[in-house]
This record gives C-alpha cells, sequence and structure tokens, in this order.
C-alpha cells in the first residue's frame, strides 16, 4: 500500500469501526478528504481490487477482514509515535499528528514493537484514543460525544478528536482529558452550548461538542 492508499483505510476504520457504524458512505469520504467523489471512487475500486474494503454501490464502504488488520496497524503505529511525541520529546498534543503522520509510513513492524516496550505499552494516546497491542486487541472507549448530554447533566471528557483547531480550543479554555463539566444550557436555536468547568462559563457549538467523547456522571 502507497501513503494515500494507508490514509484512506484508517480514516474509512474511524469512521465505521471505531464510530460504531457499519458502513460510511462514498460522499463522506468526500467531504473528510475534500477531494472529489470521481478521486474517491477511483480509490475504493483500487482497495477493492486489493481486497481490502467491500464496496455496496448506493450504501457505502466497509473494511474487510484483511483492511481491519492494515488499519488497525496504521492506527496503532500512528498513536505510538503521538506517545512517544509527547512524552519524550515534550510535544505538545496539538503538535503532533504532521510527524505521527509521517512516522507511521515509515515504520517496520520490529521497530514498533521496540517502541511499544520502550513505552511502556501505553493503552491510550494523549487525546484518550486507543492504541491496539501487538495482537490487534483495543481497550474499551467511549463514544458518547458530549453533544448527546442533556442540561443538569455531568460529563467526564476522556477522548477528543485529534483536530489541532479543537486542541488549541481545549488549551485557551483549560479543557483536559478526564475533566469534568456541567451542561448548564442548550441553546438549540443558535446550536449553541453553555457548559461550566468549576466556576468558568465556556460556550461552545455543538460541532465541537461532538469531537469530544466521555461519560456521563452518576
Ligand atoms: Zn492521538
Amino acid at each position: 500500500m502507497n501513503r494515500a492508499e494507508e490514509d484512506y483505510m484508517k480514516v474509512i476504520y474511524e469512521l465505521t469501526v471505531q464510530a460504531k457504524q457499519p458502513i460510511v458512505k462514498t460522499n463522506e469520504l468526500s467531504v473528510h478528504f475534500g477531494y472529489t467523489d470521481q478521486s474517491v471512487n477511483e480509490m475504493i475500486k483500487k482497495l477493492e481490487s486489493k481486497k481490502l474494503v467491500s464496496f455496496i454501490p448506493y450504501h457505502g464502504v466497509s473494511l474487510t477482514k484483511k483492511g481491519q488488520i492494515e488499519a488497525v496497524r496504521m492506527l496503532r503505529a500512528h498513536r505510538l509515535w503521538e506517545v512517544f511525541l509527547t512524552e519524550k520529546l515534550g510535544f505538545a498534543w496539538e503538535d503532533v499528528h504532521v510527524d505521527a503522520e509521517r512516522l507511521e509510513h515509515n515504520s517496520t513492524e520490529m521497530l514498533l514493537n521496540r517502541l511499544d516496550d520502550f513505552l511502556e505499552h501505553p493503552k491510550f494516546c494523549q487525546h484518550g484514543n486507543p492504541i491496539p497491542n501487538r495482537d490487534g486487541y483495543i481497550s474499551s472507549f467511549s463514544t458518547l460525544s458530549l453533544a448527546e448530554i442533556d442540561e443538569g447533566e455531568q460529563f467526564q471528557i476522556t477522548r477528543v478528536v485529534d483536530d489541532k483547531e479543537l486542541l488549541v480550543f481545549l488549551n485557551e479554555n483549560q479543557l483536559q482529558l478526564n475533566e469534568i463539566i456541567d451542561v448548564v444550557k442548550l441553546d438549540m436555536f443558535n446550536g449553541l452550548m453553555h457548559i461550566k468547568k468549576r466556576q468558568q462559563t465556556i460556550i461552545l457549538s455543538f460541532k465541537t461538542a461532538h469531537m469530544i467523547f466521555g461519560q456521563r456522571m452518576p
């Protein structure tokens, strides 16, 4: 697989298996990548010929067993490098993506296993995303987004999308993993959510809330 193919595999995995969806529509992939439908369709055909994805016309794409194994291998590499860059080289969580992206495409299995040993087998990256172990096993993680939480409920952040602008927003508001917040008001008309962290009120859009995952507090 070349780099573009590997990136597709990873994104299809995130939008299906990781999001607990059976299938992803090809136009969702076009939106995600910002490519034309035609170039996405060409890539899907190529991946299908390599038996990495199965494609049902007018429905969408899912990964085959072989495809899942490949995608998990890429995610493992990406997230292990993220842990290395943040923990060992002092990168901020919003700055690791580009380098992790390059390193993941150039790591042999032996290098990754050594890296995993060196880091003492981390289960999650700094964004709270699970790191598959060498057998492909993934620890459980939250798929409940903040956007699904009602007024008056409490929520603990355990995972965020690795998106630079989101991470900068979280930094500015000192929102970190494991933080517990109160949802104080839903402004449906404007698409805004008012949350409270200790005494501080923070206003965010539902779009942002959809990128933050965690658990309802009892
Ligand atoms: Zn990450």
